[in-house]
């Protein structure tokens, strides 16, 4: 019998398992929302994906997706479940960080109404559900700086999604739509108010994923 292409005995360095051996860990939260597209995502682009329950969790991981859900619920299980202390004292040592929708939320310091429990990492003011409900859903192509060839547009999946009101200093706009920025880097944190994950299109993830190597080396 011919032996299984692609696999060596004990795993082939080049075939499928070479993320698993080599790429960065990255965890996904997951307290609510949609954490497995983004593991899907990271695992296509060589990086081994984790979903984070417990903040134990976060002591083998090379970064952190928060990913897209209710910020509010989101934010209230990182104070119960003891993340919030343990994740700012750890964005404060540079641990990348990526947020997509409520994600984006949750690392903004401040939202434009109500009270909601915030990390409050990233030097920006959010509104929530900014697009109204008539249009609470929708994509479109964006033009997102840094990326690989950045001149090709980026198809953004927009759902129920918040956009960056206004940016502090350290904070560097990516992209824009219609006069309003959605998405945003400070540091060593990324913030996407649309989902990178329900794409086909890897750019962003990997564009965070660079992110993290530069931290790691
Ligand atoms: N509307 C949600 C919020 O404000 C975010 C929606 C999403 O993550 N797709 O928390």
């Amino acid at each position: 019998m011919p032996a299984p292409r692609g696999r060596a005995p004990g795993g082939d360095p080049r075939g499928k398992d070479r993320g698993k051996m080599e790429g960065p860990k990255i965890g996904v939260l997951a307290l609510q929302g949609a954490a497995r597209e983004h593991l899907l995502m990271l695992e296509r682009c060589g990086a081994r994906g984790a979903a984070v329950k417990y903040p134990s969790e976060l002591q083998t991981c090379d970064g952190l997706i928060i990913p897209g859900g209710e910020s509010t619920a989101i934010g209230k299980l990182i104070v119960r479940d003891g993340f919030l202390d343990l994740l700012r004292e750890r964005v404060a040592g540079g641990f990348p960080v990526f947020g997509t929708c409520a994600g984006l939320i949750v690392l903004a310091r401040r939202v434009t109404e109500g009270e909601q429990p915030l990390l409050g990492v990233m030097d920006m003011l959010v509104r929530r559900n900014a697009y109204g409900r008539q249009v609470d859903s929708f994509e479109v192509d964006l033009e997102v700086r840094g990326i690989e060839e950045e001149e090709r547009p980026f198809r953004a999946v927009f759902i129920r999604a918040p956009w960056i009101e206004e940016v502090g200093e350290g904070v560097e706009v990516l992209c824009s739509h219609r006069g309003r920025a959605v998405m945003a880097r400070q540091g060593t944190l990324l913030a996407a108010a649309f989902h990178p994950e329900l794409t086909d299109d890897p750019r962003i993830h990997r564009y965070f994923l660079d992110m993290v190597g530069r931290f790691g080396s």
